[in-house]
């Protein structure tokens, strides 16, 4: 097992697209660091560039204590799984796992251990002398999951390797991904734009936004402190609620919207209130705007109310049980102050406070 450090990494691309910009990751020895961001953002080129399937243009990437800059892929000791599978389609499933081995030379009878140890701890003991086409989506991305353990790297990459699979196989597949990193202890690097997978994943997560990184940090941290506007919208389903207004003297406003704004600079800037931090109906000295009902969505466990709130739309995330109000009536909207965030007014909109 090995840690991975990446120090100030820029990828631009030969058609001068600069795809990566000053990347800095530290990932710990046995720790499993999701990079998440929108398509586009420069997750998957980080990923390959540690792989060595990429170019690095300057910056340094190191596996353990080696800088593996110059490295080729074969020799950095990691193993990648991706969202294709790349199986073999001719190989039964496990000539599959066993062909890396093979290449290496690995001793038929260790080969013959390594991949039956891998098929019980995934579950696919019975499918070894299938090929590719007579699996499943989730049972062939299983078998490229085998085919990586048995390399048994210093290293594990994925790349969206869940992406390929109906909602309720990814969710399972999550679930096993998340079981198997706690049984192996292995270092791993996991790439999605999926930020369920990301939250329920990862032990820290590095949000990425067009080449930059945003935020690094443990799922909960992000989602209750996050560092800038990019990551409020980006992080949270729905997505934070946000008011654009001004700052004066301690007290937010916009249009008639209005809320405490203690030890925030005066100026320009953005309120955000994540759904469930939304409550309708006055509370004595919280009230943060009046808005009319939009729209209403009962999902089962929970109930979205949106809400037109001057021009923007505000969702609040209330209790199955607690009972909507129609389409069209005003309600108050309310919201603890510390359940409030504040970020500039401008593009990087970073986080104003209040200052902890
Ligand atoms: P993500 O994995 O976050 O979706 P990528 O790392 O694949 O993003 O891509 C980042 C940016 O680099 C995108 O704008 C993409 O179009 C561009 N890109 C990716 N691969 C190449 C390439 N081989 N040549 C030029 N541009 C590329």
């Amino acid at each position: 097992m090995s840690s991975v450090t990446l120090h100030n990494v820029n990828k631009v691309y030969a058609d001068g697209l600069h795809a990566v910009r000053g990347v800095s990751i530290e990932v710990a020895d046995g720790e499993l660091v999701v990079l998440v961001g929108p398509s586009g953002c420069g997750k998957s080129t980080t990923l390959r560039m540690i792989a060595g399937l990429e170019e690095i243009t300057s910056g340094e990437v190191r596996i353990g204590e080696r800088v593996v800059n110059g490295v080729a892929p074969g020799k950095r000791d990691i193993a990648m799984v991706f969202q294709n599978y790349a199986l073999y389609p001719h190989m039964t499933a496990r000539k599959n796992m066993a062909f890396g081995l093979r290449m290496r030379r690995t001793p038929k009878r260790e080969i013959e251990r390594r991949v039956g140890e891998a098929a019980a701890l995934l579950g696919i003991e019975e499918l070894l002398d299938r090929r590719p086409g007579q699996l499943s989506g989730g049972q062939r991305q299983r078998v490229a999951v085998g085919r990586a353990i048995v390399r048994e790297p210093a290293v594990f990459l994925f790349d969206e390797p869940l992406s390929n699979l109906d909602a309720k196989l990814r969710g399972d597949m999550r679930t096993e991904l998340a079981a198997l990193h706690r049984r192996l202890g292995a270092t791993m690097i996991y790439v999605t734009h999926d930020q369920v997978e990301a939250m329920t994943l990862g032990d820290r997560l590095v949000l990425m936004n067009e080449g930059v990184v945003q935020q690094v940090g443990p799922p909960l941290e992000v989602y209750r402190r996050p560092a800038n506007r990019f990551v409020a919208s980006f992080i949270g389903n729905p997505a934070m609620n946000l008011l654009e207004g001004r700052v004066e003297a301690g007290l937010f406003t916009a249009g008639q919207a209005r809320c405490p704004a203690p030890r925030v600079p005066d100026g320009p800037a953005v309120l955000g209130v994540r759904p469930e931090d939304v409550t309708i109906g006055a509370v004595e000295g919280e009230r943060l705007a009046t808005a009319r009902v939009a729209a209403v969505e009962p999902l089962g466990h929970e109930t979205l109310v949106h809400c037109r709130l001057g021009d923007s739309e505000w969702i609040a995330r209330i209790d199955a049980g607690a009972g909507a109000p129609p389409i069209g009536e005003a309600v108050a909207l309310s919201a603890d102050g510390d359940r409030v965030h504040y970020f500039a007014a401008t593009a990087s909109g970073e986080r104003l406070g209040p200052v902890d």
